[in-house]
């Protein structure tokens, strides 16, 4: 299976970095280098600060109207290309070719949605105290988007930052993860490839610290977007403080899962399964603290352990493959690390709790129970395939423990009963609560956190208005 070496973009022109500086990339399922990434230096986010306010200069100037056509363009070279695409995301990320191809799919519905949403920035006319004078509200882009995207979903990261950024009017410098670096530059491709005018997007990978420190103050960056840890996002956020950027921050998560004991158990189980193993588990929103009812706790484990059993591991190309590789071996190196800990403050290992073979970064699907509240997984964001259960008797409690972590990202709750349902929606401080029902992030709804997990919104019309100034104009006839 071919991989591409990846390259810089700025100004329309895939090139080497200046010093002709790259990386290795691996494949996670074997460990084996599978292609080299450029390494922007200086000169190359010089270039691609001056590509990126050229090509805003052009962009804003478009009527939303075609900035949508293009858009569309791009959106439908991702269906086109979305075999290819996988297979490349596949190799690079680990995640079964279904999930990879379905992240491509999903990047095209993101871009369409917001397309067609920045067709909507509407100002408004406010009525004046005094008749000779007309007061307007309107909506302008921000300017050039310095966004910063990991290697969980390569692709999906990107899109939902772009597809804001692009819709609103504004550039972008994009720096995607040198881990994953071919699938983010094929989203690239496919926006220049549909005619996006040169400049307007610009692609670099490198020193991530390097580069978010010399682009967030530069006056020519206007806007910051970031999503990764809480530790890095604070220290970006504070970066950006420090200079008055604008900032979207989309940061680390804890989810709880309160199963009641009124609870479906079979849906519980089927919808919280499969969210936590899907990218094995490497997901800002995979249910993650397990918060089940004891009445029902022995059920609801016994059919989880099952499902996580019943799993096939293998590298993610390989027919079958549900779950693949851990993204890099820092994850095998964490997981090692929750596990011991886990054990050690008392918790059962159900299923899983090791590493599987030598070769690879692959992880056994993982149930503990009986985790106490005071175990580095719960606490922790684990990021891998490891779902850790608790009782509990009292659901103000459960909600408690769930409010207790100060991530704030997203929640599962699962109960047959309105007055539950109405508790947790108005209690559990999360920003994406899902009850009754698998997480469902959709292009037209916000996605993001609340407290540690970050501000600003990375879907719906909220994105899109993170990525505009509100102007008030008021003009006298003279
Ligand atoms: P990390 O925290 O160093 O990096 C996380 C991401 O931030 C990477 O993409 C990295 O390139 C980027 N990054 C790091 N320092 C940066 C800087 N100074 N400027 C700009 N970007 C920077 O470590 P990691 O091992 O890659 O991931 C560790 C943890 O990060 C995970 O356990 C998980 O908690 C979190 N994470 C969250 C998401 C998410 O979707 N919210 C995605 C990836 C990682």
């Amino acid at each position: 299976m071919s991989y591409p070496n990846t390259q810089l973009f700025i100004d329309g022109q895939w090139r080497d970095s200046a010093d002709g500086k790259t990386l290795g990339v691996f494949n996670p399922a074997t460990g084996s280098e599978i292609g080299r990434v450029a390494h922007a230096n200086r000169a190359d986010m010089d270039a691609a600060l001056a590509s990126a306010q050229k090509g805003f200069e052009v962009w804003r100037d478009i009527p939303a109207v075609e900035r949508a056509k293009t858009m569309r363009r791009a959106a439908a070279l991702m269906r086109e290309r979305a075999d290819a695409i996988g297979h490349i995301l596949t190799q690079e990320q680990g995640k079964p070719y279904v999930e990879a191809r379905g992240e491509a799919m999903a990047a095209a519905d993101i871009i369409e949605w917001f397309a067609d949403e920045g067709m909507r920035v509407y100002g408004r006319i406010v009525p004046s105290r005094n008749l000779a004078v007309r007061q307007l509200v309107v909506k302008d882009p921000v300017g050039v988007v310095a966004a910063f995207t990991p290697w969980n979903f390569p692709i999906n990261q990107v899109v939902r930052k772009l597809g804001a950024a692009l819709a609103a009017g504004c550039a972008v410098i994009v720096k995607a993860p040198e881990e994953t670096p071919a699938s983010p530059a094929e989203l690239i491709k496919a926006f220049a490839d549909a005619g996006v005018p040169a400049g307007v997007i610009n692609l670099l990978y490198g020193n991530p610290a390097e580069i978010s420190s010399y682009l967030i103050p530069h006056p020519i960056v206007r806007k910051v977007t970031f999503t990764g840890s809480t530790p890095v996002g604070k220290q970006l956020a504070g970066i950006a403080g420090q200079h008055m950027k604008r900032v979207t921050m989309e940061l680390g998560g804890h989810a709880p899962v309160i199963v009641c004991d009124d609870a479906d158990i079979a849906l519980a189980v089927k919808c919280t399964a499969g969210a936590k193993f899907r990218n094995a588990g490497q997901v800002c929103i995979s249910p993650t603290r397990f918060l089940v009812h004891e009445d029902v706790r022995s059920d609801f484990v016994a059919a989880l352990t099952k499902y996580a059993q019943g799993l096939k591991v293998g590298d993610g190309l390989a027919e079958g493959t549900q779950m693949g590789p851990l993204a890099n071996p820092r994850r095998l190196t964490a997981m090692a690390e929750f596990m011991s800990d886990a054990v050690q403050s008392g918790a059962e290992v159900l299923t899983g709790g090791e590493r599987i073979g030598s070769a690879g970064n692959f992880y056994a699907p993982t149930i503990l129970n009986n985790v106490p509240t005071s175990a580095r997984i719960f606490n922790d964001e684990p990021f891998g395939p490891v779902a850790a259960v608790q009782g509990f008797t009292d659901l103000n409690a459960a909600i408690a423990e769930a409010n207790r972590l100060a991530f704030g990202l997203a929640g599962y709750a699962f109960t047959k009963s309105l007055k539950n349902a109405h508790l947790l929606s108005q209690r559990v401080e999360v920003g994406m609560l899902w009850v009754n029902q698998p997480a469902t992030p959709s292009a037209e709804l916000p996605f993001g956190g609340i407290k540690d997990s970050g501000y600003g919104s990375e879907g719906g019309p909220e994105a899109l208005e993170a990525c505009l100034n509100t102007r008030a104009i008021s003009i006298t006839n003279v």
